[in-house]
């Protein structure tokens, strides 16, 4: 297996959002990639500018942060041949790295827009090195910019940043100071093609969690009310388990809930209700192995939910009654 190590960078409507084509909110004017062998030595490299064919002018935000003179603009190809180019340079058995989870996603809508067929596989696993470096080194839920990630570990800054190639050469210097034995099996999906069909899917084994990727809802009330949604199973050994505490809205589109695998003790379930690319709802859903303590946590946080809910229900039926 090869790593391609890629960023892109894009463009915007420069009239705003309003003026905007929505089958093509960012159109991609470089991509920059470095190929890696197994063992992490650099076997490629790939970078292009590319003309855009939809905004021709850059949204002042990326004429600030990205340097690409009209001169390069001028005399770059398309991109089609372009990312024709790129896609056969990667090669196949190919796992993408990349800081943050939007690269991959622009990069198919793109593909889409202009009529290129999706080569890869589904799912499409990839390696979110932003989040891998934040279990690594953080608290796992923050994120944090490249150029933070390069100084924290004190890699010396020879190049630019906001260029596709050299944010690129950042990230596989970030990779490869990374404990990959530790946070490697950490994969991502990416959510830009999604199951359409229940059989469609995806349940992954991580290893040390389970990860589930639902098929789109129309609503949020349609995926909360599927078995299969909801279900929760043992993260261990697969086997049905003993409910402890029911779904409940953690805040936003998160749902927690708590069950007890007979052999393996409590699971922590949870959910993440995720807009869809081409509208609607899905879920990704969690299911991890938890302890004692999580588990106490999870019953107090469900009685607070829950005791703040009554609490407001009082309030709007004096409220009510008040102004009756
Ligand atoms: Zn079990």
């Amino acid at each position: 297996m090869n790593y391609v190590v890629m960023d892109l960078e894009w463009n915007q409507c420069p009239q705003g959002k309003a003026r905007e084509n929505p089958r093509i909110p960012f159109e991609i004017v470089e991509i920059g990639a470095i190929r890696l062998n197994e063992n992490l030595e650099e076997t490629g490299t790939f970078h292009e500018v590319i003309r855009p064919l939809v905004y021709h002018r850059l949204h002042f935000r990326t004429q600030e942060v990205i340097h690409i003179s009209q001169e390069e603009f001028d005399h770059a190809r398309t991109f089609s041949p372009v990312v024709r180019d790129f896609l056969a340079w990667c090669g196949e058995d190919v796992r993408f790295v990349t800081w943050g989870s939007l690269d991959l996603l622009e990069l198919q809508r793109n593909m889409d827009y202009y009529r290129i067929s999706n080569p890869f596989p589904l799912p499409l696993f990839y390696s979110d090195l932003q989040k891998m470096y934040s279990i690594e080194f953080d608290d796992g839920k923050s994120r944090c910019a490249l150029e933070d990630a390069v100084e924290a570990l004190q890699i010396p800054k020879s190049r630019p940043f906001h260029r596709a190639l050299d944010d690129t050469f950042y990230t596989a210097e970030v990779m490869k100071r990374m404990d990959l034995n530790q946070v490697g099996q950490y994969q991502s999906i990416d959510y830009y093609r999604l199951p359409q069909k229940k059989e469609e899917e995806i349940w992954c084994d991580f290893g040390t969690y389970l990860k589930y990727v639902s098929r789109v809802f129309p609503n949020k009330e349609a995926a909360m009310r599927d078995k299969t949604a909801t279900s929760m199973r043992c993260s261990k050994c697969g086997l049905p388990v003993w409910r402890k505490v029911r779904w409940f809205s953690s805040g936003g589109s998160v749902y927690l809930s708590l069950v007890q695998c007979p052999r393996h003790g409590y699971m922590k379930g949870k959910i993440r209700l995720k807009k869809a690319c081409g509208g609607g709802i899905f879920v990704v859903k969690t299911i991890k192995p938890a302890d004692e303590d999580t588990a106490r946590r999870l019953r107090e946080k469900k009685e607070k939910v829950r005791s703040h809910r009554k609490d407001r229900r009082q309030r709007q039926k004096e409220a009510e009654k008040n102004t009756a």
